[in-house]
């Protein structure tokens, strides 16, 4: 039988498979490579039908692997920002983008507390936004609006939440799946007990189909990882403008520059391109020789 593994604590895995949660434990030849199961593997398991217990003895190789949270396989990342309180800080909003896009999730952009936004000033940021080929929509949980467009995107994925601290990543969260603080209130009722529990991401279930991490996933990242060259290929739009005169153009002081004369044609939008000459010249600044 396979599954995916939804949650792990101290060695013990717990597999949804055929309608089931299966504990199981780890016993598979990947124990010899020192391969340890991680939440969001798919995996074989053979279980005891009667007792609902077993063992993982295969995992199936994992498309993608984050670091934080601790979980494999994701489809996409849900980048949420708020319209205000906290204001958006747009170069954090596109070092989320370039991280998302280097890890190779798809990405679906969010801009919550929209109720606060009566003015409509995140206007330019919106255009932006639009100009990527990213899904992009504007919620408020606070009010339940653009939820059910919010569920739409997550029905059918396995995806994590990312984006500051105070954007409203829990309440988003909370609000497609009520029953969710419930569950983080039993791990907190644990760790009063003295039994220290560290918060392992778990996947949660959606009653609508699909699966969601329930703890948000990069609010910390380093993009010193990323080398120069491969920046370009970080921002989608810029893909077909990329036959420059000089192909190792960096699309910043070079002459007969495409990338550059699409910005002064309005095809790519000026602020991305902005943040893309900031996070090239920070990445060439900390280049290490
Ligand atoms: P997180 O740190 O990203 O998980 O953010 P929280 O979900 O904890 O939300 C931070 C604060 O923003 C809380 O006080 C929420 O009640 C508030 N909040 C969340 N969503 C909205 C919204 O759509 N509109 C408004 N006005 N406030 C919101
Ligand atoms: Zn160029």
């Amino acid at each position: 039988m396979s599954g995916i593994i939804t949650k792990g604590i101290g060695g013990f895995y717990y597999v949804d498979a055929d309608e089931h949660i299966f504990e199981c434990r780890a016993r598979g030849r990947f124990r010899k490579d020192h391969i340890v199961p991680m939440v969001g593997d798919w995996v074989d398991i053979e279980v005891d039908d009667r007792t609902k217990q077993g063992y993982v003895i295969n995992i199936h190789e994992r498309k993608n692997q984050l670091q934080r949270p601790m979980v494999a396989n994701i489809d996409q990342v849900i980048i949420v920002f708020a319209a205000k309180k906290p204001d958006i800080n747009i170069s954090l909003l596109q070092k989320f983008m370039v991280y998302g896009e280097y890890v190779g999730l798809k990405i679906v952009v969010c801009i919550n507390k929209i109720d606060l936004d009566e003015e409509n000033e995140t206007e330019p940021i919106k255009a932006m936004l639009r100009s990527i080929p990213y899904d992009f929509i504007c919620t408020s949980a606070k009010h339940e609006i653009g939820i059910l467009e919010l569920k739409e995107r997550l029905r059918g994925n396995i995806s994590v939440f990312a984006g500051p601290s105070g954007a409203g990543k829990s309440s988003l969260l909370n609000s497609i799946n009520p029953g969710l603080y419930l569950k983080i209130g039993d791990l907190s009722r644990k760790t009063e007990r003295g039994t220290h529990t560290t918060r392992h991401a778990e996947l949660i279930k959606l009653a609508f189909g699909g699966m969601v991490v329930d703890t948000p996933g990069f609010t910390a990242f380093d993009l010193v990882d990323i080398d120069e060259a491969e920046l370009q290929y970080l921002f989608p739009e810029f893909q077909k403008y990329l036959n420059c005169r000089f192909p190792s153009c960096r699309h910043y002081k070079e002459p007969e520059c495409r990338v550059k004369q699409a910005v002064d044609e309005g095809n790519i939008n000026s602020i991305r391109y902005e943040h893309y000459i900031q996070i090239l010249c920070e990445l060439m600044k900390n280049r290490r020789y």
